[in-house]
């Protein structure tokens, strides 16, 4: 239901913007409200609900949390924050098949990484079952609901489409002691699945197709989590959840757009019951380019193996982001660029990417790693020697201190930093060409090794010494410097690099009724052998590092063993060192 709408393709337009959609800048932009922010700060000037605030974040435990949640999150928890309000954590668990105690702990574990505390406002929409129950009698008695013997099938045929009015189901006008009477048998477990439901009786002409009868409650003899075997009939979602809010005396009950339409029967179950009256406010909302979103579509990638599990790290489910390298502060900073806006739109990934490189490249050491090695042998460094060089480890922070890294006669560079016979605009290796070997010494290429398929496997280099650290004495300049690794003293390790898991920019857009999977990018991941400076070899998860020029990487949380590190590269880097070699030296 919840993904009917098409993802808007993304344009030019989408790539730059900061906002999704109805032109509200990000708080972050200049301190502007957005529309929530204005509603709540008009709600509490009329003292609407005693200047209270208090929301809550209501996931359907079927799953993983994701990027589309965070925002959620970070929407639900920051106003309650920014108010001295309280935000809830409820689990939305009507549905019994598909819920699991497992996604449960997976969600509170996503929301605390996040950054936010629920204290002790944990609750289950199940909780509610009894008073839930008790509820749908009251409606029975005042002539406000009924039990209907349609199949879901005639429920269907009856309903009507947007152009033609539903018809009155012929159980209608059941009389009000019937209608107890079969649903107390409902509950008592009389009925097979699908014989009998609940209905609301409110309108089958209403031009909102929701406000037609609506189901209430369904028969499932099904084990709950929470539950168990205790009821055989489940509430539907729309009579759960705003009296869940009233329960908890939410004050803004905060969703996403399609729930607009469902707002009529929220405030109309709440009416005809006669208690406490949240305020249900609807937002657009979070779709990315090349990723999918709905819960359903990432639990076919994980059961058909398409990715590893939901902690897969191409996934975008918060579990998959952790373990890719973001942090939880580049989500909330993404969640705070992207805004909170009334119209759907597609954020391009660039703006997720971005946020986690701002937030790494001021946190993130840098090391060398040479992810395609190619061998080069200093002709004229002694054979058996080696030297420590000083490394900085983060140029912009002074506090993160320096490194030694080895040098010695036989180095590995990155084999595209090498070419034979390079065109104009390569300013990198090539023969008779000086280039500096960061950290430590100018060195020129004099001679390249073949194999007998004429491929170049090894470099012949001499180094200048006087150039230690970098710089020549006499002034001279290069233009490139490579990153490097002693070859002698350098950890082999997996390196896994990642591109969008889906190859188009939406993925729903498929040809011809087939299907998001076909989409799926081929080259998703690569799994390569780094060559790493030593320093690396000691890296644990939760660490991040930048390799220069290569990207931020972090070890992997599952593949990693102590000593023997697995990485991930989280993302790569805009091209800074591109923008250096330009201007001829570093
Ligand atoms: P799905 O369509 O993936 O199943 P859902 O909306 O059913 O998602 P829930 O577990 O019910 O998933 O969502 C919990 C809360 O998170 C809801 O308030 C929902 O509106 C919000 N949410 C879900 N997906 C997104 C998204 N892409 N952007 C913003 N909020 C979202
Ligand atoms: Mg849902």
């Amino acid at each position: 239901m919840a993904s009917a709408k098409p993802n808007k393709p993304d344009t030019e337009k989408d790539a730059s913007k900061m906002t999704d959609g109805a032109g509200e800048p990000a708080a972050e932009a200049g301190g502007k409200l957005n529309f929530i922010e204005k509603l709540v700060a008009e709600d509490n000037k009329t003292g609407r609900f005693d200047r209270r605030v208090h929301t809550r974040f209501p996931p359907e435990p079927n799953g993983f949390l994701h990027i589309g949640h965070a925002k959620s999150i970070c929407l639900n928890f920051g106003l309650a924050a920014a108010h001295g309000g309280l935000c809830n954590l409820r689990f939305d668990d009507t549905n019994p098949t598909k819920e699991e105690e497992a996604y449960v702990e997976s969600i509170k574990r996503d929301v605390r990484w996040l950054g936010f505390d629920w204290d002790d406002r944990l609750y289950f929409a199940s909780d509610y079952f009894d008073q839930l129950y008790e509820w749908a009698e009251q409606l029975i008695t005042a002539g406000k609901a009924y039990v209907c013997d349609l199949t879901p099938e005639q429920t269907r045929e009856h309903r009507g489409t947007l152009t033609e009015p539903g018809r009155n189901s012929p159980f209608r006008d059941r009389a009000v002691a019937e209608n107890l009477d079969l649903f107390r048998r409902m509950k008592a477990g009389e009925f097979p699945d699908g014989a009998r439901t609940l209905r609301a009786k409110i309108d089958m002409a209403s031009p909102n197709l929701n406000m037609r009868d609506p189901v209430m409650y369904r028969i499932m003899h099904a084990s709950h989590h929470r539950t168990g075997d205790k009821w055989c009939i489940y509430p539907m979602y729309d009579f759960t959840h705003g009296q869940s809010d009233s329960l908890e005396r939410i004050t803004h009950s905060i969703c996403t757009l399609e729930f607009e339409n469902h707002r009529p029967l929220y405030d109309w179950y709440i009416e005809e019951l006669g208690i406490y009256h949240p305020q249900q406010i609807e937002f657009a909302r979070l779709s990315l380019t090349y990723a999918v979103m709905s819960k359903r579509k990432l639990l076919r990638l994980v059961e058909e193996k398409h990715v590893s599990g939901w902690d897969d790290p191409r996934m975008l489910t918060i579990s998959g982001l952790r373990r890719r390298g973001y942090t939880p502060e580049a989500i909330r900073l993404f969640c705070d660029r992207i805004g909170v806006a009334k119209f759907n739109s597609t954020v391009d990934m660039g703006v997720l990417e971005l946020s986690i490189r701002d937030d790494l490249n001021a946190r993130a050491e840098r090391r060398m790693a040479v992810l395609d090695p190619l061998k080069v042998v200093i002709e004229n460094y002694p054979e058996g020697q080696s030297e420590q060089l000083e490394a900085v480890n983060n140029p912009g922070d002074e506090g993160a201190g320096v490194r030694s890294v080895p040098f010695s006669r036989e180095l590995y560079i990155e084999r595209e930093d090498f070419m034979e016979d390079p065109p104009k605009k390569f300013f990198r290796l090539a023969p008779g060409r000086e280039v500096r070997l960061r950290y430590a010494y100018m060195v020129t290429c004099t001679d390249v090794v073949k194999n007998a398929a004429g491929e170049v496997v090894e470099l012949r280099c001499t180094y200048d010494p006087e150039t230690r650290g970098g710089s020549a004495p006499d002034g001279r300049k290069v233009k490139a410097t490579l990153h490097w690794v002693s070859a002698p003293d350098a950890v082999a390790a997996e390196v896994r690099l990642y591109d969008h898991l889906f190859a188009v920019p939406n993925p729903d857009d498929v040809p011809d009724g087939g299907d998001f999977l076909a989409n799926l990018n081929p080259h998703s991941l690569e799994r390569v052998t780094g060559q790493l400076e030593p320093s690396l070899a000691a890296a644990t998860p939760g660490e991040f590092f930048q390799f220069e020029r290569l990207g931020y990487f972090t070890p992997d949380s599952v593949d990693s063993k102590p000593g023997r590190p697995v990485f991930n590269r989280t993302t790569t880097l805009r091209d800074t060192w591109a923008k250096v070699q330009k201007q001829g030296d570093a």
